[in-house]
């Protein structure tokens, strides 16, 4: 009898099957440059070929690690010696696009930002927006339901998902490809797949929908001296700009010295280096020239009301490119390796007790410890940064059990958009019931009865 490997190679042919060193030079997961440890990538090229595989790893009860760019952050694609990975690389079309109805139609492992510029040619927008957006598909975005830079206007993934495909762990095809808007027609099947992270199923394609591309971006970096300001100023800028505030993303005073370099290499800092909150705010519209005055007058209100002391607004595309560069200038880190990172929601009321709190639990153990703290404050969400020199997995336990401990008391969760993954699997229970995870453990087993489907991955084991 053959091994499910050379099944599958007589199956799909032999581009379809990657095995030995072209497994082995791709990244074991985010960070690492090779290493990757399945036995086997599997490069499908169409639905049908992706039911065959799982009509035999059913059968045979192969185990499937889905694969998409890779750029996970929480370990949802790292594979074992004993799993196959499954690839969508060459399932990449963009199928049909409809611009009255703003929707187009994409096999899952189309990048996202093959996606955001096919849009914009046609004078649309597809808002998802992050730093992995060259190397992620929208099968890993949808898989994850990513989030990234514009979440506040937008929302994440889920808002953009129309339809999809997918293909369930018995080779069954489910193909849900809605297009319209408003559908209550029973359950909202599309959602058992968004955010589950490859455990239920594989998509294959799916209906995005569109917005309009808007014609004016204003951008400002603000600095405030208090937390309640950076809350109230929220509020302000949301109601003032009429929602079309896109971003509010804030740093706290030590990302902002970091990612900024302090002015070392002998740029001029946009604002000064002293305030404890940095705040890049950004609003989209549609008419440059109102836009930029109403921006301007509610920024100056703004400041004569205190809620900020400090402003720089960008007066071109490169200015605003050097505010988002500072904010995206997480390779500042890589001097602290190595480094212990957070996705946390929380309240917005209890996001600056909630740091305190944590550093200093955190510094009574590990005096040296270095933090930073920053994200997108407008979605509730911050990146925790930890390091102590190592990262250990008994430290790494213990600074875990800190953060969310903390979390947990204060009714957040311990991940706001990167997902759970093999990293957070342990700690699920810190930010859903009993009852939640039974639950899960139920449509898990309804929808792969024999856990081939990414094992291990986001349920904790009983
Ligand atoms: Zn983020």
């Amino acid at each position: 009898m053959s091994s499910v490997v050379e099944q599958l190679r007589d199956m799909l042919g032999p581009t379809a099957v990657l095995t030995g060193e072209d497994v082995r030079c791709r990244p074991a997961h985010i960070g690492v440059a090779d290493g990757y440890g399945a036995k086997a990538i599997l490069r499908p090229k169409n639905t049908e070929e992706v039911a065959t595989i799982m009509r035999l790893c059913h059968e045979t009860g192969q185990t499937i690690v889905p694969l998409g760019g890779n750029t996970g952050m929480a370990g949802g694609a790292i594979a074992s010696e004993n799993d196959i990975a499954l690839s969508l690389e060459r399932m990449q079309d963009i199928e049909q696009i409809h611009v009255l109805g703003r929707t187009m139609i994409v096999q899952a492992g189309t990048r996202l930002q093959t996606v955001q510029e096919r849009a914009e040619e046609l004078g649309l927008m597809f808002p998802l927006d992050l730093g992995a957006r060259g190397s992620a598909t929208i099968g890993g975005n949808i898989a994850t339901n990513a989030g990234g830079n514009k979440v506040l206007r937008y929302g994440m993934m889920r808002e953009m998902i129309l339809g999809l495909e997918a293909v369930l762990a018995d080779g069954t095809i489910l193909s849900s490809m809605n297009k319209v808007i408003k559908n209550n027609a029973g359950y909202d099947l599309k959602q058992l797949f968004i955010g589950s992270e490859g455990t239920l199923g594989i998509v294959t394609r799916a209906v995005l929908r569109l917005r309009p591309l808007c014609k004016s971006e204003s951008t400002a970096l603000l600095a405030t001296d208090d937390y309640n300001h950076v809350m109230t100023l929220l509020g302000y800028l949301d109601q003032e700009l009429a929602g079309t505030l896109s971003a509010f993303e804030v740093m706290w005073n030590d990302y902002y010295r970091l990612a900024s370099g302090g002015g070392s290499d002998g740029k001029t800092l946009p604002v000064g280096l002293d305030y404890p909150y940095y705040i890049l705010v950004e609003a989209l519209g549609a008419d440059p020239e109102t836009d930029r005055t109403r921006f301007e007058l509610v920024l100056s209100q703004a400041l004569e009301k205190g809620l900020i002391v400090d402003a720089a607004i960008a007066q071109s595309g490169n200015e605003r490119n050097n505010f988002w560069a500072i904010r995206d200038n997480i390779d500042s880190l890589l001097a602290w390796w190595p480094i212990i990172a957070f996705d946390v929601s929380l309240p917005i009321e209890t996001i600056e007790d909630f740091v305190q709190e944590t550093r200093a639990k955190i510094r009574n153990t590990w005096p040296d410890m270095r933090s930073v703290v920053f994200g997108h404050l407008g979605d509730s969400n911050i990146h925790f940064i930890v390091s102590v020199g190592s990262d250990e997995p008994d430290i790494r336990r213990q600074i875990e059990e800190a953060v969310y401990s903390a979390v947990a008391q204060r009714e957040g969760s311990i991940s706001a958009e990167h997902g759970i993954g093999l990293e957070k699997r342990a700690y699920l229970g810190y930010s859903r019931s009993e009852s939640e995870i039974e639950l899960m453990r139920t449509l898990k087993r309804a929808l792969d009865p024999k856990g081939i489907l990414n094992p291990g991955k986001v349920i904790p084991t009983p």
